[in-house]
């Protein structure tokens, strides 16, 4: 059974020293090898910006796409290959605004793909803009007064969305994090996990003591019920979704594969779909 130091390949991250996603890599590792993956399991696709380098940094299959996409090709290769397991991500401007109309029906169709977003409030790739997850008032190069833009939250428009599986964790807490990882890749369907991520040399706001000040771990709250859904929806407005932990999961509704009519019986999952050169020499 393979180790998390097989997920580990010889190349060396480029991110800046401190930057939180370091963490979300050695987390996914961890957590990969915890539910008993091997490297040729696993399909990690990225989008565009500093976190989505990360499909370069771990031994497995990966692609590097374009931005805001990382979600179309994480799906059709989870429905290509059906026996891989499948993590999408990339930080909170690559899903949380050109790619949020892929959230959000991906999140609705609940094909069994784990997304791993990494939230550090900001653009870092091209050096500091305000991002969709940028506070009101937040000061950067593209808002010199301040955003005077609504701070959108990815949770409250995932419950919205119909998902059955929310988390959110903080990129320090690798244990949690890493248990997270591990039930969303468990999870029969989508499931949707939110990192704060900080931005060490960009956002000199929501920095690593500013989100430990700010977060609101669920442990606080033994009684908490992940099943349900309208808690799990108050719970993120009570905290202005700075809870972490497994804020939903709805183990009953069956993923979208599992839902396709024919796709078990026709062995559809198990076929060689690839083209051959004569399909393209006939177009
Ligand atoms: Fe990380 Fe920010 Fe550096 Fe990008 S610019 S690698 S997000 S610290
Ligand atoms: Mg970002």
């Amino acid at each position: 059974m393979a180790t998390f130091k097989e997920f580990r390949n010889n190349v060396k991250p480029n991110w800046c020293p401190g930057c939180g996603d370091f963490s979300v890599q050695a987390a996914i590792q961890r957590a990969a090898a915890n539910v008993g993956l091997e490297p040729e399991n696993l399909a990690v696709i990225s989008g565009i910006g500093c976190s989505g380098r990360i499909s370069g940094y771990i031994n497995a299959y990966g692609l590097h796409g374009i931005h805001g996409r990382a979600l179309p090709i994480a799906q059709g290769v989870k429905l290509a290959n059906r026996e891989l397991t499948v993590i999408a991500s990339g930080g909170d401007g690559d899903g949380f605004a050109i790619g949020m109309g892929h959230t959000v029906h991906a999140i609705r169709r609940n094909l069994d793909v784990t997304y791993i977003v990494m939230d550090n409030q900001i653009y870092g790739l091209t050096k500091g803009q305000t991002s969709p997850r940028s506070a009101e008032g937040f000061k950067t190069k593209s808002t010199p007064e301040g955003s005077i833009e609504t701070t959108l939250s990815p949770l409250e428009i995932a419950m919205s969305a119909g998902a059955t599986f929310v988390a959110q964790s903080f990129s320090t807490d690798l244990k949690q994090l890493t248990l997270l990882i591990e039930e969303g890749l468990k999870h029969k369907g989508f499931s949707l996990i939110n990192v704060f991520s900080p931005c060490v040399t960009f956002n000199k706001v929501n920095t690593y003591d500013w989100f430990k000040e700010n977060i609101v771990n669920l442990e606080q709250f033994p009684d908490y019920d992940p099943t349900n859904r309208i808690a799990a929806m108050n719970k993120i407005m009570e905290t202005n979704g700075m809870l972490t932990g497994l804020i939903y999961q709805n183990k009953e509704r069956k993923s979208y594969e599992d839902l396709v009519v024919g796709f078990q019986e026709t062995g559809l999952a198990n076929q060689d779909l690839s083209l051959s050169p004569d399909h393209f020499n006939k177009l």
